[in-house]
């Protein structure tokens, strides 16, 4: 593999890679798509998905990405269990290290995705999709009539929490300061909102809860005085950011100050030719499964194109 240069190598296996997959393999490309360390991406550690075009009656996220991966393995997209741990683009042909192997590729979809911030407690993962959520816009409807909370104080948290509103009964922000870091049209929407509570100088640092049954109650700590108090809910937001994975490709691509990799305006092209960039990993707007498979195939056209060219 070492020696091979492979036409198109697209890194990340989220709805955006395997949809780039799908488009570049029915394109005769012959991609290789390196799945990363989470195979089928964030939707596999959702539940039920209801806002994808197509499933009429939703569909569980695991089994969606199943569906997705089956119909690109009708083509010719060669799979790669593995991680990219290196990349140099300052070559050509690219140069990408994948467990310690190196892989060369004339063109590069990167589509890595973004990693919600999570707390980093064990009840937290073994209840998500089981009440705690990264996602108001995917989870919020599961919670109609329900009293759930919201971590954090930015932005994300103050927009989550005044969308789950429109379902939930209460809504309850927690945050670890006495001070929202989100802008102030944003607080002042979420002040003003009569459904939405605020606890200060919290942290939630356990979840109380069962796969069957959900969440029921969060362990608060207040982080001046150390007391803890624990809080009926029925479930738990987490809106503390997102991590675009981008760490390999730093002083190399554009990218914002957060991190997210800076393509150009209504297209899939980064600063490097032959690169492209498709799903989270380049928007921190969006971020929606169909907006991710949309700029998928927006990028699998592009590097066709592009390629097309080259070598024309
Ligand atoms: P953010 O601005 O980084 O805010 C993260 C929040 O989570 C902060 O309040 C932070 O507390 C808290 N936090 C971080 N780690 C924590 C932890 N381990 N435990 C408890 N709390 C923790 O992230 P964001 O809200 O996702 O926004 C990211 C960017 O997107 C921002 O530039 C934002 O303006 C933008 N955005 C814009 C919109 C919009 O305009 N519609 C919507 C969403 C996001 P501290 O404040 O104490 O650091």
């Amino acid at each position: 593999m070492a020696d091979e240069v492979n036409r198109l190598v697209i890194l990340g296996s989220g709805p955006a890679g395997l949809t780039a997959a799908l488009y570049s393999a029915r394109a005769n490309l012959s991609p290789l798509l390196i799945e990363g360390t989470v195979p089928g991406g964030q939707l596999t550690i959702t539940t039920e998905v209801e806002n994808y075009p197509g499933f009429e009656h939703g569909i569980q996220g695991p089994e969606m990405m199943d569906v997705f991966r089956r119909q690109v393995s009708r083509f010719g997209t060669r799979f790669l269990v593995g991680e990219a741990t290196a990349a140099n683009l300052r070559t050509y042909p690219f140069e990408l290290t994948v467990d310690d192997q190196p892989i060369r590729c004339e063109t590069l979809i990167i589509s890595t995705g973004a990693s919600a911030k999570l707390l980093g407690i064990e009840s937290e993962k073994r209840l998500m999709g089981y009440g705690v959520s990264a996602c108001a816009t995917c989870d919020g409807a599961f919670f109609k009539d329900k009293e759930v909370v919201v971590v954090g104080g930015g932005d994300t948290a103050m927009e989550e929490a005044t969308f789950l509103t429109r379902f939930c009964s209460k809504v309850t922000i927690v945050h670890r300061r006495d001070q929202l870091r989100a802008s102030k049209i944003m607080q002042d929407r979420a002040f003003k909102n009569p459904k939405i509570a605020f606890i200060w100088d919290s942290v939630v640092d356990e979840i109380f809860g069962e796969q069957k049954t959900g969440v029921s109650r969060v362990r608060l700590k207040n982080i001046v005085t150390n007391a803890t108090v624990d809080f009926s809910t029925d479930g738990v937001f987490m809106a503390i950011g997102h991590q675009p994975n981008t760490a390999i490709f730093r002083d190399q691509l554009e990218m914002d100050e957060l991190g997210y990799l800076k393509v150009r305006a209504g297209s899939t092209y980064t600063n490097i030719e032959g690169v492209f960039a498709a799903g989270d990993v380049a928007d921190r707007v969006y971020r929606q499964a169909v907006t991710a498979a949309g700029t998928g195939c927006m990028a699998a056209l592009d590097a066709e194109r592009w390629l097309e060219a080259r070598h024309a």
